[in-house]
C-alpha cells in the first residue's frame, strides 16, 4: 500500500495490538510500538492497553498521560481499569492510562525518546517517531472504534487550573448540546468551553472532525496531584460512563454542579514577552477587571531593571496560571474565563 499522508486511515498501523479489542469482559495487554535503538536492537515501547467490554452497548475510549506530567488521568485510569467489574458495564471501555508512555515514565509533558508532543502529533504517521506512531495507532485503529472519547488533562509543570472539564464551540447545534451535556455530567468544579489559540496536530480535534464525542479535562496542575483533583477525575469518569450510558449508575457519583464559562477570543490569554521571575498578582479563582495587573516579571539578573506589568486585556475569572517561580518569553501566564451565555 502507498503512503498516504492527507488520509492516515489507508496505512495499517506499525504498532502491534496484544490487547484483542473485540473481546468480552476485561482483558490488559499492550501496544507494542517497535522502538530499534542503541540498547535494545530488537527493541519496543510497550503502552498499557484495558479493555472492560459486556456488549451490546457504545464504545468509549479513555486517555490518560497524553502529557507525562499530567497525573490525575494517570492514576485515575489505572485504578478503573484494575477494578471495573465488567458486570456493572453496558459496551465497552478501552482504557489507555498512559498514551505518552515515555513522557509519563520521565515525568514530562513530551517524550524524551523523541521530543515528541503527542497532543500536537495527531493524526500521527505510521513511519514516524515513536510518538507520532502511538498517535497514527489511536487514529487509525481506536478512533473508527469509539462513540465518545475522554481525554485526560491537567496543567502540567507550567500551568495551574481551577479544575476543569473542557469542551470546545462546535458549529454543528445537536454535537453542540451533546457536548454540553457531557460536560455538565462530568461534574467538574468548572466546564469550560475552551477556545484553543492553536489546536494543530490535538486529538480533540480528530474526533471531533468525525463527529463523535469529545470530552477533556484541565484537573489541576504544578506537576502533580491532590486528592481533590484525583477525586474530581476519578468521579468525573465515573459519571461521565454512567451518563452514556455504558455504567450502571449505582457506581457514579451524585451528579455535582458545574459552574459553565467560556474563552470567547485571544483577549482572555496574557502572556509574558520576557524571560525572568514571576511575581503572580492575582490568585486562582479570583474575578479580575480589565486593565487589572495579573503578574509582574523581575530580572534578577539585572537588579536596577524595572520589572514588567501583565494588565488583563478584559473582564473574567482567573481559571488559568503560570506555575514555576520562573517564566520565559512566550509563556502563557494568566487565562481569564467569562460566564458561559
Ligand atoms: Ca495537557
Amino acid at each position: 500500500m502507498s503512503p498516504s499522508p492527507q488520509n492516515p486511515d489507508l496505512q495499517p498501523s506499525r504498532v502491534a495490538c496484544r490487547l484483542d479489542l473485540e473481546g468480552e469482559g476485561a482483558a490488559h495487554d499492550y501496544l507494542v510500538v517497535p522502538h530499534s535503538r542503541d540498547d535494545s536492537a530488537w527493541g519496543a515501547v510497550q503502552v498499557p492497553i484495558s479493555r472492560i467490554a459486556n456488549r451490546p452497548g457504545p464504545t468509549v475510549l479513555l486517555i490518560g498521560g497524553n502529557h507525562g506530567d499530567e497525573y490525575e488521568g494517570q492514576v485515575a485510569l489505572l485504578k478503573l481499569a484494575r477494578d471495573l467489574d465488567p458486570a456493572a458495564v453496558r459496551g465497552r471501555i478501552i482504557v489507555i492510562p498512559a498514551l505518552n508512555l515515555p513522557a509519563a515514565q520521565a515525568g514530562r509533558r513530551t517524550s524524551p525518546i523523541d521530543g515528541g508532543n503527542m497532543n500536537r502529533a495527531f493524526p500521527g504517521r505510521r513511519d514516524g517517531t515513536v510518538t507520532e506512531m502511538i498517535a497514527h495507532f489511536v487514529t487509525t485503529r481506536l478512533l473508527p472504534l469509539a462513540d465518545a472519547v475522554l481525554d485526560l488533562h491537567s496543567g502540567g509543570r507550567t500551568l495551574h487550573f481551577t479544575p476543569s472539564a473542557i469542551i470546545h464551540q462546535l458549529p454543528d447545534p445537536q454535537m453542540m448540546d451533546k457536548s454540553l451535556a457531557a460536560l455538565k455530567a462530568f461534574g467538574a468544579p468548572l466546564g469550560l468551553v475552551l477556545e484553543e489559540l492553536d489546536d494543530a496536530g490535538m486529538l480533540d480535534g480528530e474526533v471531533e472532525r468525525r463527529g463523535r464525542l469529545f470530552l477533556s479535562t484541565e484537573l489541576g496542575g504544578g506537576g502533580t496531584l491532590t486528592p481533590t483533583t484525583l477525586r474530581i477525575a476519578e468521579d468525573g469518569i465515573r459519571r461521565f460512563l454512567a451518563h452514556l450510558g455504558v455504567l450502571d449508575p449505582a457506581l457514579s457519583p451524585a451528579p455535582a454542579p458545574t459552574r459553565l464559562m467560556h474563552t470567547p477570543g485571544a483577549d482572555c490569554f496574557v502572556s509574558g514577552h520576557e524571560s525572568g521571575l514571576l511575581e503572580p498578582l492575582v490568585e486562582l479563582g479570583a474575578e479580575v477587571r480589565q486593565g487589572q495587573p495579573v503578574a509582574r516579571i523581575h530580572f534578577h539578573q539585572s537588579h536596577l531593571q524595572q520589572p514588567v506589568t501583565h494588565h488583563a486585556r478584559t473582564d473574567g475569572t482567573l481559571v488559568c496560571r503560570h506555575v514555576p517561580g520562573l517564566t520565559q518569553a512566550g509563556d502563557c501566564l494568566a487565562v481569564l474565563a467569562k460566564p458561559y451565555p
